[in-house]
């Protein structure tokens, strides 16, 4: 049997793995809100990607950090497209440096959107989830928020709170039908990590069994998969796509 087509919120899903996992739901006839912050056009593109295949999209822009930019981004999605069923939490950013010299900015800016950012967003969605009696959250977290990293104190603790985070509520909300889950990805090839110099690349490499970075496209399969009617058992999972980096 195919799943009912549903209403989906990716967020950050104008490029990278959001938008590998917003082209991948609406391929299987779900309608997306293609949530952005900073490039509309990235997110127009998307839009355009979906329709020109016969797909429903929109695009909705806001900082997942900001409570009043998820209310208004959850509104334009649910004016458009109807109740939010399937949320995805991708939105996140990195900013890098030991501990020694980080900023407080920069611990407060990765926190507020990688933590404080999935918290609204699934704030916000989950009391119409558990009034339809049905949900799928899935909040891409990372590896590194299993194992840590040197220079990523600020992203592994955000990380690392998201699995908190996703086991507990998927206590509260699971008896309702709505199903909570982390997918933790190892390095993936997208513009967070286009940025690290050749010689890190390779220390990095040397870390991952595989011997190679992933692509958006293996780890979305099982982003969408943790979205659909067979996946209705598995829920507080953290699961790694990572090429056994974590192993
Ligand atoms: P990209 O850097 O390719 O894309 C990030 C996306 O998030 C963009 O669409 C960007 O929109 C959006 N975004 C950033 N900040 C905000 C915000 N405050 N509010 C709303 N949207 C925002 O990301 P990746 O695909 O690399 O990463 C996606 C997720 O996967 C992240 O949570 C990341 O931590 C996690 N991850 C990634 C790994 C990797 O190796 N790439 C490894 C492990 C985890 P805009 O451009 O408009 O600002």
């Amino acid at each position: 049997m195919s799943d009912q087509e549903r209403t989906a919120l990716v967020t950050g899903a104008s490029r990278g793995i959001g938008r590998e996992c917003a082209v991948r739901l609406a391929a299987l006839g779900h309608r997306v809100a293609i949530n952005y912050n900073t490039h509309p056009e990235d997110a127009d593109e998307v839009v355009k990607i979906i329709r020109d295949a016969g797909g429903e999209a929109v695009s909705v822009g806001g900082n997942v950090a900001v409570r009043d930019d998820v209310e208004k981004m959850i509104a334009e999605t649910e004016e458009a497209l109807g109740p939010i069923e399937i949320l995805i939490n991708n939105a996140g950013i990195i900013s890098d440096s030991l501990l020694m010299r980080m900023k407080d900015e920069d611990f407060d800016r990765v926190m507020d959107t990688n933590l404080k950012g999935t918290y609204f967003c699934s704030r916000i969605t989950v009391p119409g989830m558990i009034k339809r009696r049905w949900g799928r959250i899935v909040n891409v977290s990372s590896v590194v928020g299993i194992r840590g990293n040197a220079g990523q104190t600020n992203y592994s603790a955000s990380k690392a709170a998201v699995h908190g985070f996703t086991k507990s509520l998927a206590k509260e909300v699971s008896g309702r039908n709505v199903t909570v889950n982390a997918v933790a990805p190892g390095y993936i090839r997208t513009a967070t990590t286009n940025v690290l110099s050749e010689k890190l690349k390779d220390t990095v490499r040397s870390w991952i069994p595989m011997g190679r970075f992933g692509e958006p496209e293996e780890v979305a399969p099982l982003i969408v998969f943790l979205c659909s009617e067979d996946a209705r058992y598995i829920t507080g999972d953290v699961v790694r796509v990572d090429g056994g980096m974590a192993i």
